[in-house]
């Protein structure tokens, strides 16, 4: 099987695979890889990712001009030509809208939390890319932001871009950000997230080296200890240098006991959505309804005693049945009481009255 062949066969099964998972739906998604030096094999516009056969592909140069196919290249072309302009180290790029991970695109929550060690030497962080209209010029310029930085990121309200040094690479990376994307969610909605120390994500970049799989960037220095140098730029044009991770700094620990402030940011901008080590004056942790706001990265618009309905980080605690040990003072002299320790007060109460 020629060299074109064989990839032609590999972009039909990495798209059964994508649709096989759910990771796009009717006929969303799409791939490329490179051919040669100056030329791209695209999967077609508006065919189901799950029923591709090899004639499909579309071959393309550079600049997105048509050079062989019968049907048209990818109504995402611009952005896969972008991506090949910047990166010249890639070899292919996988488009797919994966559910969980398109949620916390929807959010504004980027998965740059240092959670899980195998994602940290995969992917690093993962930000969010702007807002655009899909498949205008738009969508382009808001992946050139941070796609020499990163090989992997969400896309506003739209869903997920992954690239590598071969096809299957590229479409793991979108596996990993799928399953890392729902790791997170139950760890939130669990209502605890612990996160790996600073000097622990360190080490696991050297490892990188260990397992000969580059890093498009450094990951960025701590904004506490190096201010200003963590920012991506002064302006949304400015191209990510580095990757923004929220990892605090440990003090020998490898493992920082549940972040204590939430509010990650979409922006990337820096003190924001910062984790740091439980002060130890702390009362008992607090129960899944008064931390989850934060946990999830959530900004709230309004403040939580208005009469709109609960979210569900509000809601939560009945549903997951968590038990906080003890009642806990709020700031505002308000005391929240389970339905435990509420049933257990009232028992009380009828005991002393017999
Ligand atoms: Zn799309």
């Amino acid at each position: 099987m020629s060299a074109e062949s064989s990839l032609r066969a590999d972009i039909v099964e990495v798209g059964r695979r994508m649709y096989a998972r759910g990771y796009t739906a009717s006929n969303d998604g799409n791939i490329s890889v490179r051919l040669d030096a100056s030329r791209l094999l695209m999967t077609p516009k508006s065919v189901c990712k799950g029923f591709m056969t090899p004639d499909m592909m579309c071959i393309t140069d550079l600049e997105g001009r048509k050079l062989q196919g019968e049907r048209d290249p990818s109504s995402e072309m611009l952005m896969h030509l972008e991506v090949y302009r910047q990166r010249p180290d890639v070899q292919a790029v996988v488009h797919a809208h994966p559910p969980t991970a398109t949620g916390f695109a929807v959010a504004g929550i980027p998965l740059d939390r240092a959670v899980l060690a195998e994602v940290l030497t995969t992917l690093g962080s993962i930000p969010i890319a702007e807002y655009a209209t899909p498949s205008t010029k738009e969508l382009p310029e808001a992946v050139r932001k941070y796609i020499k930085a990163h090989d992997g990121m969400l896309l506003a309200n739209h869903g997920a871009l992954t690239v590598g040094s071969d096809l299957f690479g590229a479409y793991y990376r979108m596996e990993t950000i799928e399953h890392f994307a729902k790791i997170s969610l139950v760890a939130r909605m669990l209502g605890r997230e612990n996160v790996l120390s600073r000097e622990e994500v360190t080490r696991l970049q050297a490892l990188r080296g260990t397992y000969g799989i580059a890093a498009p960037a450094p990951i960025c220095p701590e904004p506490s200890t190096a201010p200003g140098t963590a920012a991506l730029g002064p302006g949304p044009a400015d191209s990510a240098t580095c990757q923004r991770v929220q990892a605090p700094s440990g003090t020998g620990q490898r493992l920082i006991l549940e972040l204590t402030r939430g509010g990650a940011r979409s922006d990337g901008a820096p003190g924001d959505g910062e984790v740091a080590p439980k002060p130890s004056a702390e009362p008992d942790p607090p129960s899944l309804a008064q931390r989850a706001p934060a946990s999830f990265g959530e900004v709230s618009p309004k403040p939580l005693a208005q009469a709109d309905p609960p979210s569900l980080a509000q809601r939560a605690p009945a549903s997951f049945g968590e038990v906080s040990p003890k009642p806990l003072a709020q700031a505002d002299g308000e005391i929240r009481l389970t339905y435990r320790e509420l049933s257990a007060l009232i028992e009380d109460a009828i005991r002393s009255l017999r």
